[in-house]
């Protein structure tokens, strides 16, 4: 599977993006199709196709997202009342870009079971 996503054109300024937050191995930016008043997405720059990516030596990238999620949280001023961050892996996890992303959805409270198929297991 390619690397090369619409993430990367992202991350390299070739197309455009809201971009809350950045640093060295890390974007944020809001999600073009927004599903809570807040959604954001927080990607590694460093391109990983999908979670069953994540080898050891990413441990500390992929635990660096989380860090970030925590910092955007306190930015965006939502930490208190609460937040989810998800990060869908494939196709049954509802993945469409293969540059792994943590979601990040907050503003209001959030539903759970987060899908509409009401059908149980
Ligand atoms: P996923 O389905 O988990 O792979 O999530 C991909 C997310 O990327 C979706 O929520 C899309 O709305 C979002 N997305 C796709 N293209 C862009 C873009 N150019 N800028 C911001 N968000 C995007």
């Amino acid at each position: 599977m390619s690397q090369e996503t619409i993430f990367t054109k992202i991350i390299n300024r070739e197309i455009p993006a809201d971009i809350i937050y950045e640093d060295e191995l890390t974007l944020a930016f809001k999600d073009i199709n927004p599903q809570a008043p807040l959604h954001c997405l927080i990607i590694p720059k460093q391109p990983i196709a999908t979670i069953n990516d994540i080898t050891e030596d990413k441990r500390e990238l992929v635990g660096h997202l989380y860090v970030v999620a925590a910092k955007i949280a306190k930015q965006q001023g939502v930490a208190d009342d609460g937040y989810r961050v998800v990060m869908n892996c494939n196709e049954h996890g509802g993945q469409s870009v293969y540059h792994i992303h943590l979601h990040m959805l907050a503003g209001k409270p959030l539903g759970w079971p987060p899908y509409t198929d009401k059908a149980k297991v």
